[in-house]
């Protein structure tokens, strides 16, 4: 078992549940007027940290406002200047990200370490295999990531730190896999996992869940982020389908919905995208099924608590396996949660 780093109002590694985070995707200078109601809904849907970007200290009321407006604890990242991490703890920031290979002399990182302690900050030390020190005894990436967090987190222990996340991130699946794992045999210090820059939805899905799901199959990550181009809603499902996946994290609405076929005569994959946030902010631990026809849906949507299934405007609700009512196609949303209620 890893130690257990504390983050805000939130515990990382030992005994904790594994957490999933995102990183906001619009910049501070732009923070949008609906930031609290977002975060709600991500916290809803099952998001524990919230990530965001803090390049320049002019956006420092917007930092203070998102920290006091965000429902879950949030990490600054700070690139190069110590000065934006300092600001960052001013502004009620409850870790930092940094990379002390990228910020400069030592005494900057010090500094930043020393404001960390004394506001009871987390740091996550974050490594990339992109920036990393001069590989001058020629080790393998991995060693070379794991050596330098080792390195790392040495020097903040000397500096009486000792809340530390590390993160190895690689664009290559495998060389990440083989990072996180080398560090694991070598600390117990938690690790935040993830491939970065790993594409689109379907290509980082399938790169992050063949990485992530092998690690977290062996008790290695006590936190993840599924690194996607697109929205960070989409990034917060596949983090919290994955421990769900896994059995690592329990309740919440078990989604089924048909792959579609000819028979198909209601726009089941419309319908989905439409309720799908809604359905994973559910906390009720039932099956909802939405299905593309009415001939074969019920049948193969048998085993759901509940299910949709249509024929053109009109769709047909479910309530374990029998027929509940026929709505109209405008009034089905609502209907649809209306009889989760009743479970
Ligand atoms: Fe095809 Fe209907 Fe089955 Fe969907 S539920 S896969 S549309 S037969």
């Amino acid at each position: 078992m890893t130690k257990q780093v504390v983050l805000g109002s939130l515990r990382i590694g030992g005994d904790a549940p594994v957490s999933v985070q995102t990183m906001y995707d619009v910049p501070l200078s732009r923070l949008e007027s609906n930031f609290a109601s977002r975060m709600d809904v991500l916290k809803a849907m099952g998001c524990d940290v919230m990530r965001i970007s803090y390049p320049d200290i002019k956006e420092h009321d917007q930092l203070e406002r998102a920290v006091k407006e965000c429902s879950m604890p949030v990490v600054a990242d700070i690139h190069f200047d110590y000065r934006n991490a300092l600001d960052a703890i001013k502004c009620g920031v409850a870790g930092l990200r940094i990379n002390p290979g990228n910020i400069g002399d030592r005494w900057k990182t010090e500094e930043v370490v020393k404001a960390a302690k004394d506001n009871g900050l987390a740091i996550r030390i974050g490594l990339n295999s992109g920036s990393l020190p001069q590989n001058t005894k020629n080790l393998s990436v991995p060693r070379l990531m794991t050596d330098t967090a080792l390195e790392y987190i040495s020097w903040f222990e000397n500096l009486g730190f000792y809340n530390t996340v590390v993160s190895l991130k690689a664009s290559d699946p495998e060389l990440t896999y083989e990072a996180y794992r080398h560090f694991a045999s070598q600390s117990d210090y938690p690790l935040h996992i993830g491939v970065t820059e790993a594409g689109g939805t379907v290509t980082s899905c399938v790169r992050s869940t063949w990485t992530l799901g092998r690690l977290l199959e062996q008790g290695i990550g006590a936190t993840l982020r599924y690194s996607i181009t697109g929205c960070i809603e989409d990034e917060v499902t596949a983090g919290v389908e994955l421990l769900r996946t896994l059995g690592l994290r329990k309740g919440g609405v078990r989604i089924v919905s048909c792959p579609m076929c000819g028979r198909k005569s209601f726009d089941s994959q419309s319908f989905l995208a439409q309720v799908q946030n809604r359905l994973l902010a559910c906390k009720k631990d039932i099956c909802v099924a939405i299905m593309g026809c009415q001939v074969n849906g019920p049948g193969e949507a048998k085993g759901a608590d509940i299910a949709i299934a249509g024929i053109g405007r009109k769709a047909f609700l479910y309530k374990k396996g029998e027929i509940y009512c026929e709505v109209g196609i405008e009034e089905a949303e609502d209907r649809l949660f209306e009889l989760i209620d009743t479970l």
